[in-house]
């Protein structure tokens, strides 16, 4: 893995991590509608908002590799 390979999966793991925050503070009736997660691409300037039910953020992170990412935006 390269430097800047290393860099960007360390932004894309700090973004990950508030997301979890986000997804474990979100309460039962919460789980129904659409919450404000974080695009998780490797761009340390993007805080650009994703809107995704619990369960499809969960769906998402099923797959290890797979990110919640805004439209455009790469991993
Ligand atoms: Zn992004």
């Amino acid at each position: 893995m390269t430097d800047v390979a290393d860099e960007a999966a360390r932004r894309s793991a700090h973004k990950r991590r508030l997301n979890a925050l986000i997804h474990e503070s979100a309460s039962e009736e919460e789980r129904s509608w659409a919450i404000a997660f974080l695009c998780e691409c490797a761009s340390e300037h993007c805080y650009e908002t994703v809107w995704q039910t619990p369960e499809e953020y969960e769906a998402v992170h099923l797959d290890a590799r797979s990110s919640v990412l805004a439209p455009g935006h790469r991993e």
